[in-house]
């Protein structure tokens, strides 16, 4: 993914919605590009925060450790986060971080140290009413807990709302562990009911936090998985996998691809396997112009970021693919990092069953919202969400410019 071809994207929408070019403008470029270097014994690693659009409040979005970090990639992630909070209607805009580095090579301690001096090099820029980061790609909870501490220390203060994703102990909300998969359950069943399906066998790609949990859920749910991966390859068996047994090997042995009970495949295979729903969980670019005509599946619910390009995405419709695209489908992750933000800030804790409606309401009715949006216009799922999320964030730059000629 590339942030140019975004803007092609932004382009095609604005003309669709009739968005003059002065309304789109400020969201073609990011408000800020933060950059540093981070030491760690004699190694430089480039990280970034770069703050997209806050005009409907603080900067959101997560930090990803991961040696294909770029500045490009994170501006567009930052770009997608300022969508996404808009098509969910959190009062958030979008930002978003990243660290070039391998963190499967890094000692605990480093990993802390790592952590630690990112909130060094930006603790100035970050805020509860600022900027308020989150995990992302291989980020945990012990993570945010790292980058609180090292934030409250640097400032003298207690801030628990500076970042969400915290473990519960550490003001972390309930949860928020499973809460981008749980998001992305919540509009599947929706999009479910639409095609009338009754057969529901799943492909998986990606098996952390997003995709493991997936699983796990659509299992409890009946739903088959019959392919999961992670980024060693991928395993098969028509006849369905026992997810328990998979997370068991998946936690003893590091992979997937040690599970007996099913057939190594790889990842491109597991992409083109035959089925009802196919959950891109790992990575962007995963679907695109060279393999998008061997895509068997009547849905993608898209939990990771920028799966499927731009090219692929029309190829889809023209097939009558439904693409439950990322600024809906993970949605969930935000939305109760929305939930901790607001916990934190009034210092209370919600339960689990005060959480999950909350978070189900917001999924379907946004989903409803697209549906209609989409029907209308014949639109697929993903231009009809970028219409109602631009729409909103067009309408709050102009409430801000009006305040500034009072
Ligand atoms: N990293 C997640 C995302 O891409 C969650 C962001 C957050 O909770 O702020 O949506």
């Amino acid at each position: 993914m590339k942030f140019r071809d975004i803007l092609d994207f932004l382009e095609e929408v604005r003309v669709l919605g009739n968005f003059s070019e002065e309304e789109i403008a400020p969201l073609k470029q990011p408000q800020q590009i933060h950059q540093a270097e981070l030491e760690l014994d004699g190694q430089k690693y480039p990280a970034f925060r770069v703050q997209y659009n806050n005009s409907r409040g603080p900067f959101k979005g997560g930090i990803r450790f991961h040696p294909e970090v770029s500045q490009d990639e994170v501006t567009a992630l930052a770009f997608w986060m300022s969508i996404k909070t808009a098509v969910v209607n959190i009062p958030f805009g979008g930002g978003k971080g990243g660290v070039k580095v391998n963190p499967k090579e890094l000692t605990p301690q480093q990993l802390e140290e790592l952590s630690r001096k990112y909130i060094q090099a930006f603790y100035k820029v970050i805020g509860p009413q600022v900027d308020i980061p989150a995990p992302d790609v291989y980020t945990t909870p012990q993570i945010m807990a790292w980058m609180r501490d090292e934030y409250e220390k640097l400032t003298q203060t207690t801030a628990p709302a500076v970042i969400t994703g915290k473990p519960p102990e550490q003001g972390g909300s309930l949860v928020r562990d499973i809460a981008t998969a749980l998001g992305g359950v919540y509009v599947l069943e929706e999009a479910v009911k639409k095609l009338n399906l009754n057969e529901k066998t799943v492909v998986i790609q990606g098996f952390g936090n997003a995709g493991m949990n997936a699983a796990k859920l659509l299992a409890e749910l009946n739903y088959k998985i019959i392919a999961v991966s992670d980024s060693q390859g991928g395993i098969y068996n028509s006849e369905g996998l026992d997810i328990a047994e998979v997370i068991k090997t998946k936690e003893e042995t590091k992979s997937v691809i040690n599970y007996q009970n099913a057939e190594q495949i790889s990842n491109s295979q597991l992409l083109e396997t035959e089925c009802d729903v196919l959950i891109p969980s790992a990575l962007a670019n995963v679907i695109t112009e060279e393999n998008v005509d061997n895509i068997k599946t009547k849905i993608i619910l898209e939990l990771a970021n920028g799966p499927v390009t731009t090219t692929a995405d029309k190829v889809l419709f023209q097939k009558g693919t439904l693409v439950i695209p990322d600024i809906l489908a993970n949605a969930g992750g935000v939305t109760v990092s929305y939930f901790e933000w607001v916990q934190n800030l009034k210092d209370e804790k919600w339960t689990a069953e005060e959480i999950k409606p909350k978070l189900k309401d917001i999924m379907v009715n946004s989903f409803l919202e697209i549906q209609q949006q989409s029907e209308n216009n014949n639109y697929d799922f993903r231009t009809a969400s970028y219409l109602i999320a631009i729409k909103r964030i067009i309408e709050a730059e102009k409430e801000r410019e009006n305040n500034n000629l009072r």
